[in-house]
């Protein structure tokens, strides 16, 4: 597979190794389509080579937020090498797309050059300073979240390392624990808000640049959301107050009525994820004790669902490449990063022994299994597959698993994960509409004060949120969407959540009437990585895309009746 276009001890921090190549796929000559293959296979293997780089650069720094070496090594790249290789970027497509022979192109294109033309469509040069600046401030952001810790109980305590307390069935010490965090996050609020106006104006900037009336325009056109609107979107928000609002509601009714309150408190509830305490005042489910406690039964809970997926599993041990433990100094939060050129998949989380922590392990794995199942495909674009449907690949693995649970419980401990990970679907929704129409507010009125800014968090909080007491915690509510480091690093991804979600609770139906067709529906589609549009990869995993009313109120009637299955 290897063309050999890049040599031997290339270093893709080195503008001085990079040149050469760019240099020699800008000036060949290219008088036929058959070139112009050559040409986007070997800039895909450059691609492979540069991404890689600074997929471990990012690794690097994730690991080890304290490191300032690493997190400079990061920035140097970001700033040096990424500008210049954007220019390239813009060059080479031009370059591709106005050739007189791309029409000659195989249909096996079509979808790259749809890509590439709306990246030439949008690309400005001055954007790229633009873009740097913004990279140095989503660092800093991110580093100041990594270094949050609080001082509880005696100890020095990382913020996940901190959850099980909220978990914790003794009230008061939930609500220690959850003043803690939020005094700790005020004291950083005021720069974190800082940040926030600063990118808001920066991309409001690069959005004008290019001539869109709003960054929403903008970001549709970058994201390349081709396949749903502003007003899906909108629809989507509507669809969830709707039909997923009364369920939530009648689930913190339950938990009121368990907890013997007559109204909840934030350290009652996660807001996010709907997880909290025991409404029966059971003990928290610990489902492991150590990480590779967790990854030898998840290895032995993938080898009885299927030899493919127990096979997928292992090799990620094999390859040695899970960071999981929580510890201080690591930046929060899970992620899966494919590592292009040596195919093979990273996997980030802050493990620290909760439900939550098994559900991110199982969501990451499915982000990996995805990656494998695609890493036959040649190009680094066919692999690049849509982020609506990567999220449908990890969260489906949460809802497909779910029968597996018992591996970490007794029968009524993994009827308790499975109605709390239900209920964390049906949470989940909301904040998805929370966070998404925060942001068409957030960049449809760029010029806005801080004071609007809280105003309509808490409107949109009422609409989709938990109703709590919050006496004596408003200025923290006010800038509670801090917590959310996606508004900060990847503006717009978040909807991605939901369209996944209701692709993957459709797979889970699917599994329901019949298991082995789940597993080969996704198989199917994860196979095809990014050489079919959305649409076309939810109809090869049998699933329908839509956003109205009646197909959330068929999704949820079947969350509804699978919980009140369960017992409470
Ligand atoms: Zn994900």
């Amino acid at each position: 597979m290897e063309s050999g276009f890049v040599p031997e001890g290339f270093n893709a921090t080195i503008w001085e190794d990079i040149e050469p190549l760019t240099n020699d796929l800008m000036e060949r000559e290219l008088s036929c389509s058959s070139c112009i293959e050559s040409l986007i296979s070997d800039s895909s293997e450059l691609a492979e080579h540069i991404s890689e780089t600074g997929a471990l650069l990012y690794i690097g720094m994730t690991c080890d937020t304290e490191s300032e070496e690493k997190r400079e090594s990061y920035l140097n790249f970001m700033s040096t090498i990424r500008p210049k290789l954007s220019e390239f970027s813009d060059a080479l497509n031009r370059r591709i797309v106005q050739h007189p022979s791309v029409d000659d192109l195989p249909d096996r294109y079509d979808l790259m050059l749809r890509g590439m033309r709306t990246d030439v469509e949008i690309f400005r040069k001055e954007n790229i300073p633009l873009g740097v600046r913004q990279t140095e401030l989503v660092t800093e952001a991110q580093t100041i979240n990594g270094a949050m810790t609080v001082e509880f109980e005696g100890e020095e305590r990382t913020f996940p390392q901190m959850s099980k307390y909220l978990e914790s069935n003794d009230r008061s010490q939930r609500q220690a624990a959850w003043v803690s965090i939020s005094g700790r996050r005020m004291e950083d609020s005021e720069r974190l808000s800082e940040i926030f106006d600063e990118l808001i104006s920066i991309r409001h900037q690069m959005a004008t640049n290019a001539g869109f009336e709003s960054y929403t325009q903008y970001m549709f056109r970058a994201m390349h959301r081709f396949d749903y609107t502003i007003e899906d979107c909108l629809e989507f928000h509507e669809s969830v107050e709707s039909v997923c609002m009364p369920i939530l509601e009648s689930i913190n009714k339950d938990r009121c009525d368990g907890l013997g309150i007559s109204e909840l408190s934030p350290w009652d509830v996660n807001e996010k994820g709907g997880s909290g305490p025991d409404i029966h005042g059971r003990e928290p489910l610990r489902p492991f004790e150590t990480v590779d406690e967790m990854v030898e039964k998840l290895s032995e809970m993938f080898h009885e669902i299927s030899n493919d997926l127990g096979g997928k599993f292992d090799k990620l041990v094999e390859m040695d490449t899970l960071d999981l433990d929580t510890r201080k100094g690591k930046a929060p939060g899970g992620y899966q990063y494919y590592l292009e050129k040596s195919r093979v998949p990273f996997i980030f989380m802050n493990a620290a022994g909760l439900q939550g922590d098994l559900e991110t392990m199982i969501h990451e794995a499915g982000h990996a299994f995805h990656s494998l199942y695609c890493g036959h495909l040649e190009l680094i674009d066919e692999r690049d597959y849509p982020i609506e449907f990567a999220e449908v690949a990890s969260m489906s693995m949460e809802l497909l698993t779910q029968p597996w649970w018992d591996k970490f419980y007794d029968s009524e401990q993994a009827d308790r994960a499975r109605r709390t990970h239900l209920e964390g679907v049906v949470f989940l929704l909301p904040w998805i509409a929370t966070i998404d129409s925060f942001q068409h507010w957030i960049y449809a009125n760029p010029g806005h004060s801080r004071e609007e800014r809280a105003e309509v968090w808490l409107s949109i909080r009422d609409r989709f949120g938990s109703k709590m007491d919050w006496t004596g915690h408003t200025d923290f509510r006010e800038l509670s969407w801090q917590t959310q480091g996606h508004l900060f690093g990847v503006p717009f991804y978040y909807i991605e959540y939901g369209i996944a979600q209701l692709g993957s609770l459709q797979l889970w139906k699917t599994q329901m009437s019949d298991p082995q067709k789940a597993l080969d529906d996704y198989a199917n589609a994860m196979t095809l990585g990014n050489t079919r549009t959305l649409p076309e990869l939810f109809a090869a995993a049998d699933l329908e895309l839509g956003f109205n009313e009646g197909h959330f109120m068929s999704l949820m009637d079947t969350v509804g009746t699978a919980l009140s299955e369960l017992p409470t």
